[in-house]
């Protein structure tokens, strides 16, 4: 059994694969392959445990991150996350931090870091004078192969989201906040480590790929495509829920041109499946309770009424609804409820799909106030009451276009006509006689009947008015 002769102690959270070549340098090995060469040759010492005996102490529990890249030298993270988030392959780092204390931030091995949280900088993967790609296979910690030293570079400032992103995981992963990292806000403070980098890579994976399109997780390792999947999930998540919202109009707008259909899932894809199978957990429900908000505030298609996924009150409150519904609350068939908002009765949209089926949406205010009007609307006979026309005076008005039907035979193929009470009652008022066709309001002469008649016909028309003030 080998004891390494300088057995330096495990800082918490520091990588173990940066706190593996730190104890190779320190023992005076060339690189970590030879602490990899040396392990090979002890019986069983390929778990962390093994590397345990050779250094006398069980403190690498603090160690964090996964040793992937060495035939012997194996280790799974010690805190227990997923190998998928850790980056084996090409080291980054932060050169204020190096330079300030020189040991490697397991922080910095998270695929989806691709920022420091403390120095707002780029993490650099590269040696700035050789320009070689940085390697765990170097003979020291802090200084390339080269001779150049890591610490020893300028820096870029980094995008702010992918700071904030940064800044989350750290939250999450330090056993002791660090100083000068403003605490984890809510509603992420409620997540794990992995479910925290499970939801940026969802976010950030959708707002840049085809919602219809299960999300593929790029190679993250490289640190350009980790930067734009970091960038667009801090995007999502900052300023919650406002960058969010902005994420589902874009995944809305980006393939609503596409969607022969106004279903939910045609529209979201495999978003609105993953949403509520892979983060159906409650850890997860503010993702769900904000995207049932924009259901309900800002989507124009159609809820289904069965959607066992949504909140009955979604269901009830949602904004817009089906053709085949509004039909059925005004008591006209699907087509009028088209002509409607043809003729802007009704504020809605409609879509042919590819067998030419018509479909479409109406909103729910518009309906419920062409609903309330729609009990005022009036006859022929209503209508003339009111304006104190005879039968061919009507006809002669509805020809000239000044006396609009919103339903009846040229209209909507109806036999009886019908016309909004307000507009008829805002023609009465106005003075609006015609020379061409010689029609005006009658003034009670000869052509209409009694004088019992005319009493009538003033108490209904008052009536009339009184019922649609009211
Ligand atoms: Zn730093
Ligand atoms: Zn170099």
């Amino acid at each position: 059994m080998t004891t390494l002769l300088i057995r330096p102690t495990p800082i918490d959270s520091e990588s173990a694969t940066g706190y593996l070549l730190r104890l190779a340098e320190a023992n005076g090995y060339t690189s970590l392959l030879d602490l990899d060469l040396l392990v090979s040759k002890e019986p069983k010492l390929e778990e962390v445990a093994g590397i345990g005996t050779m250094l006398a102490t069980k403190r690498l529990s603090k160690l964090r991150g996964a040793v992937t890249r060495f035939r012997n030298l194996k280790m799974t993270d010690p805190g227990g996350l997923d190998q998928q988030y850790w980056n084996g392959r090409r080291p980054r780092y932060c050169p204020a931090c190096l330079a300030a204390n020189s040991y490697w931030r397991a922080l910095w091995d998270i695929t989806l870091v691709t920022a420091c949280p403390i120095h707002c900088v780029e993490l650099c993967d590269s040696c700035s004078k050789c320009d070689h790609p940085l390697s765990w296979k170097r003979a020291r910690l802090a200084a390339c192969d080269c001779g150049a030293y890591l610490g020893d570079r300028s820096v870029v400032p980094a995008q702010p989201e992918c700071v904030a992103v940064s800044r989350y995981i750290s939250s999450l992963l330090e056993t002791t906040p660090r100083g000068g990292i403003p605490a984890i806000q809510e509603p992420l403070d409620r997540l794990r480590l992995a479910d925290l980098l499970a939801v940026c890579i969802f976010l950030g994976g959708y707002a840049q790929n085809d919602v219809r399109k299960p999300t593929k997780i790029a190679d993250l390792h490289d640190v350009s495509i980790a930067t734009s999947f970091a960038r667009a999930a801090g995007d999502a998540l900052e300023a919650w829920p406002s960058g969010y919202r902005t994420l589902l109009r874009h995944l809305v707008s980006k393939d609503g041109g596409q969607a022969s259909s106004n279903r939910l899932a045609e529209w979201f894809g495999y978003f609105y499946t993953a949403l509520y199978k892979r983060f159906g957990d409650r850890q997860f429900d503010f993702l769900r309770d904000e995207f049932e908000s924009y259901i309900r505030d800002e989507w124009s298609g159609q809820l289904a009424e069965r959607n066992r996924r949504f909140s009955k009150s979604t269901r009830i409150e949602h904004k817009w609804i089906s053709l085949t519904i509004a039909g059925k609350t005004l008591g006209v068939k699907r087509s009028v409820v088209c002509s409607f908002i043809e003729r802007g009765m009704l504020c809605g949209q409609l879509h042919t799909t590819a067998t030419g089926r018509t479909s479409g949406t109406v909103r729910r205010d518009t309906l419920e106030a062409l609903r309330a009007e729609k009990t005022h609307w009036l006859t022929l006979t209503e209508a003339r009451e009111v304006l104190n026309l005879s039968r061919k005076g009507a006809y002669a008005l509805l020809r000239s276009g000044k006396l609009h039907p919103v339903s009846g035979p040229t209209i909507d193929g109806r036999s009886i006509w019908r016309f909004s009470a307000s507009e008829v009652i805002e023609l009465a008022s106005q003075e609006w006689t015609d020379p061409e066709s010689s029609i005006k309001p009658h003034t009670g002469g000869p052509a209409h009947a009694s004088a019992k008649g005319g009493r009538t016909r003033q108490l209904r028309r008052r009536q009339i008015v009184r019922e649609v003030v009211a």
